[in-house]
This record gives structure tokens, sequence and C-alpha cells, in this order.
């Protein structure tokens, strides 16, 4: 071996050891602290069904970080009829960043309520308990309050809205009673400027778990190729291998109701979850380079999107 090759294999070394495996620009392992935190936090108020006390609690806790790092906060309440004389009442949370050059906002949404029961498990009695949903509801809440957080030191070009869609895991499937928050906050946007409608719908679910592999999903890539070529060049950019290239499932997700009405929306999920819907949905199965790996692809594609383009 030669010296020549022998000093060319030691700088390779030294520019391997100083390759950070995740961009610093966010702060890495400031902002996968803060999203572990809240996911410990989430998971410890049990359930987050509506109605129950983790329910509120999780509803405190988005308020108060709201409070603390948002321009604003607004708040969308709406009564569901869930049967027949009997209504509840539900609520989306909206934490708004006004951006630097104003122009219509990005909304960045995730449910944050969990099912109320376990239709996956085999187990009559494990089927009728709310489940603890920490990749599903928790994940992608967790990565969306660290975002308040981000956006509070990092302003973006465009507005950004973050939303806290309620009632996307309530009702049995085929019952209507999915999708709840979503189409709640869509239908209201009947009643306003088309001007103000969103600029793109990003939704994030299920993305904690330890083997995330996000395929393109059906919708999103109808209703919004652009913004998902965007987020999977910004993967690639970033050596995140969990983004499949491959398109894979058709999911009926917040985005939706959005996607229906000709609004660009995309969905970021991870449906290969074995523990969907089951008792088994729980902390453990969670992972914070996963959940921080989607944070940093969605906060660098936020950043690209000038008002102009
Ligand atoms: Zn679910």
């Amino acid at each position: 071996m030669t010296k020549k090759l022998i000093t060319i294999l030691i700088l390779g070394a030294c520019l391997v050891l100083l390759k950070p495996a995740i961009p610093e620009a966010v702060g890495n392992e400031k902002y996968s602290r803060i999203i572990w935190s809240y996911l410990e936090t989430l998971c410890g108020f049990g359930p987050r069904n509506p109605g129950s006390e983790g329910y509120q609690e999780t509803l405190e806790l988005i308020r108060r970080v709201g409070k603390k790092y948002a321009d604003r906060v607004v708040e969308q309440p709406f009564l569901v009829q869930v049967s027949e004389g009997k209504k509840i009442p539900m609520v989306n949370l909206e934490l708004q960043f006004a951006g630097t050059e104003g122009g219509a906002p990005i909304v960045i949404g995730s449910h944050f309520d969990t099912r109320p029961f376990a239709d996956q498990e085999t187990d009559p009695e494990k089927q009728i308990k709310p489940i603890l949903g920490a990749n599903d509801g928790g994940s992608s809440t967790a990565v969306l309050l660290a975002m308040a957080h981000y956006l509070f030191q990092h302003p973006t070009p465009r507005p950004i809205h973050l939303v806290f869609f309620d009632g996307e895991d309530y009702g049995a499937r085929g019952s209507g009673l999915n999708l709840l928050g979503s189409t709640h906050y869509a239908q209201d946007l009947l009643q306003v400027d088309r001007k103000s409608w969103p600029y793109w719908v990003l939704v994030i679910d299920m993305i904690g778990d330890k083997d995330l592999q996000i395929f393109k999903e059906t919708h999103s890539l109808k209703g919004s190729s652009r913004f998902l070529d965007r987020i999977y060049s910004i993967a690639k950019k970033q050596n995140n291998s969990s983004f499949k290239s491959q398109s894979k499932y058709t999911i009926f997700d917040d985005h939706y109701p959005f996607y229906k009405m000709g609004i660009p929306a995309t969905v970021l999920i991870d449906f290969d979850y074995p523990y969907w819907h089951t008792q088994e949905d729980t902390l453990d199965k969670c992972s914070p380079e996963s959940m921080f790996s989607v944070f940093s692809v969605v906060t660098e594609a936020i950043q690209s999107f000038q008002v102009e383009n």
C-alpha cells in the first residue's frame, strides 16, 4: 500500500466520521429529545380517546405549548352525533405561525385522538378496551408539538398552521365516524375565500415504527405529486432510507377530505405496523430516530417553499 493511498484512506475515514448522520441545521439531538419526551408524556396520560381523562390532558398540553410558542391558537369546537340522541363534543386545535413572507399557509396535521377500542385484537376482552396509541396518535402528535418549538426559533417563509385533528380514529370501520376533525376543518373552508385555503396540507400519522417505511400513498401521489417529490428529494439528500420511492397503499386518512376538495394533500404514514389497533401499540414499539427523521425531512421541506413557488 503506497503512502498516498494510506493518506487517502485516512482522509476518507475522517470524512466519514465528520459527516453527521442527520443534518445539524435542525439541531438533531435537541429536537429528538423533545419529540421523545412528548411521546412519553402522551403515553403517560394513558388512552386519549374522546371523553377520556387522557384526552383532556392532551388538549391541555397542546394548548400550553401553543400559548408558549405559537403566534395564535385557534380552537374549532364541534359536536358529533355518535348515536341516536347522543352527541359528543370534539375540538380541533390549531397552532398558527405567521411566517416571514405571508401567503397561503401550509397546514401540517396529525390526529391527537386514540382509538376507543382495539378492533385488530382477537381476544374480545382486549377488543373493547381503548388503545394506548403510542404510534397511532402519539408519534405524530409528539412530532407536531416539537415542531412548535422549532417554528418559534426558525420561522418559515410561508405561514405554518399545526393542526391537531380530533376524532380521526373514533368509529368502527364503515361507521362514518372517522376523519371527523379533518372533515369538519375541510368543510369549514367552504365558508372562506379560496385565497385563504391552505397552499398544501401535509398529514403525518404512525411515523414512530422502529422499522420505518414510508411508501408513496395513492391519493397523495394523485393530488400532490409536486409536494411529494419535494419531500422525497429532501429525504434522499438527507440519506433517509425510510422514504421508499414505490407507491403502496390507498389510505383514507386526515388528508382525504382536503384531497376531495382539490387541495394538494399528502399523508406520510407507515401502514406496515403489526401492532396497529391493538393493545400492543405501546411506547417500546416506537423509535426516536424514526420520529426525528420525519421531523427533519418535514422541517426542511417547509423551509423550502417560498411564497412565489
Ligand atoms: Zn388508527
